[in-house]
């Protein structure tokens, strides 16, 4: 008996909810329609490129194996996007909605708030690895149901791994499907001088309808910056509350998860933690090769890259993503400016200062990281104290910057957890080290021969 591609997907779709959570099914495999079905395969349609990669991922097998149980014979469930969704226009960017009153009498203004969006940041060109795997699905998720799975949604990881990336990815995705979204991105910091604008110029009123009731997905990006903002918090914290009663999505980026910002108010801590937190990290080797071909592959580049270029590329260049695409950029002008071809020797000294003194032979895996005892040595000796001083309670001022700094980079070099670096510092508690990597941090921003010393000492552990 011939069995229609639909009823066949119905049948196995029932299957399915037995064996996959709700939420993947939902999100996945809910949107997915029948569209063809032969003696060989099943095809299903979904709405996009990264929905037909994940789903090949996660789902492809388990389906295959329920087909060929409800059909009585071999079917591989495959996956596609229809023609149709190919064609339609895509929007790229958000286009601010009018505003809805004129312009408030008097001198003051306030600036209008939406960022616009990077158009590049799409789910398409975000290549999905180990490192990011539940950040993207979430996101995912999220942009499929605005406001009905995970909120908020809160991303966090290191400088340019992709946080912002994603975020953006679910303001398009969900603009495309409804355009008429009111969406708001605004980085943490603008969002603190708007609030500090409102306060002086009185315009608070203006700036709550905006936020509060103007909005239908909110995206917040590096809200690490609102530590110690307390006026900011507290609008901040009063237009989540608005916002979240009324369904709207939240989705937040961080450099660290919610638990380690001390100097963000508990009930935002606990807030943020509602939905879902998921985090981004350094993608591993095969994984940086596959970003370093899809950006190949996206940019439409004159030169090809040999295979071996990018291997060598993907293997010396892993501090983040974005170094990563910095470094094709730049090979690929030196090799032009040099008329040059693009080679693993031309690479080797195109890229010199970002990849590591003493290169591993071609093949090697990058050499493994120094030890938190050669941290405080280095430190200990270039601040002209003792290891043991390092490691010690006393808190004399001699002692406690040395000790800061010795924190800060085993937390930037070694990506140490916090709580591991408080042990290894005498038994601190994890807060201490939140503080000390924090002001270090600071005073690098506004202090020129600090940094110049604290990188010197960086560059000497990387070194060796
Ligand atoms: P973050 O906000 O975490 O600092 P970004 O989102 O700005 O990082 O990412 C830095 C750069 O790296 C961007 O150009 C982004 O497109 C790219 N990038 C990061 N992760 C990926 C990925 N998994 N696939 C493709 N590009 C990525
Ligand atoms: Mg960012």
């Amino acid at each position: 008996m011939q069995v229609s591609p639909k009823d066949a997907w119905k049948r196995i779709l029932e299957e399915a909810r037995r064996e996959i959570p709700e939420q993947a099914v939902t999100t996945w495999l809910s949107p997915a329609e029948p569209l063809a079905l032969d003696d060989t395969t099943l095809v299903l349609g979904v709405p996009d490129e990264f929905a037909v990669k994940w789903n090949e991922a996660k789902h492809a097998e388990l389906l295959s194996r329920l087909a060929n149980q409800v059909l009585g014979r071999p079917v591989e469930v495959a996956f596609r996007v229809p023609e149709d969704r190919l064609q339609r226009p895509q929007i790229d960017f958000f286009v601010a909605p009018p505003p809805e009153q004129p312009a408030p009498a008097g001198p003051i203004r306030v600036t209008p708030s939406p960022l616009p969006l990077n158009e590049r940041y799409t789910f398409d060109s975000f290549v999905v690895g180990k490192s990011n795997e539940l950040g993207a699905a979430a996101a995912y998720a999220v942009a499929e149901a605005p406001g009905k799975t995970y909120n908020p949604l809160f991303i966090y990881g290191g400088t340019g791994l992709g946080k912002t990336h994603l975020m953006q990815a679910i303001a398009h995705a969900v603009l495309r499907k409804n355009p008429a979204t009111r969406v708001v991105y605004v980085g943490a910091e603008h969002f603190i001088n708007e609030v500090i604008e409102g306060i002086h110029g009185r315009t608070m009123p203006d700036l709550r309808r905006r936020y509060r009731s103007e909005v239908d997905l909110f995206l917040v990006d590096d809200v690490h910056f609102l530590e110690g903002k307390e006026a900011t918090q507290e609008e901040f914290f009063h237009t989540f509350n608005t916002l979240y009663e009324a369904g709207r999505q939240i989705v937040l980026t961080s450099d660290r998860p919610p638990k380690e910002m001390p100097g963000l108010e508990d009930r935002l801590v606990s807030r943020f933690g509602w939905g879902m937190v998921a985090d981004v990290g350094m993608p591993d080797l095969e994984h940086r090769i596959a970003i370093l071909r899809k950006k190949q592959e996206q940019d439409h580049l004159e030169t090809t890259i040999p295979d071996d270029v990018l291997h060598f590329i993907a293997e010396h260049v892993y501090s983040n993503v974005r170094e990563l695409e910095g470094s094709i950029i730049k090979l690929l002008l030196y090799a032009s400016l040099r008329h040059r071809e693009v080679s693993v020797d031309l690479a080797r000294e195109a890229l010199a200062d970002r990849i590591r003194p003493s290169q591993p032979a071609p093949g090697d895996r990058p050499q493994a990281l120094p030890s938190i005892d050669r941290v405080q040595d280095v430190v200990a000796r270039r601040w002209g104290v003792t290891p043991d001083g390092l490691r010690s309670k006393a808190r004399i001022k001699s002692l406690t910057v040395p000790r800061q700094i010795a924190m800060y980079l085993a937390r930037e070099v070694l990506n140490m957890q916090l709580v591991e670096i408080g042990q290894a510092f005498g038994g601190r508690d994890h807060s201490t080290v939140i503080h000390s990597v924090d002001k270090v941090q600071r005073q690098l921003a506004r202090d020129r021969s600090f940094r110049e010393r604290v990188d010197s000492a960086r560059s000497e552990l990387i070194a060796t």
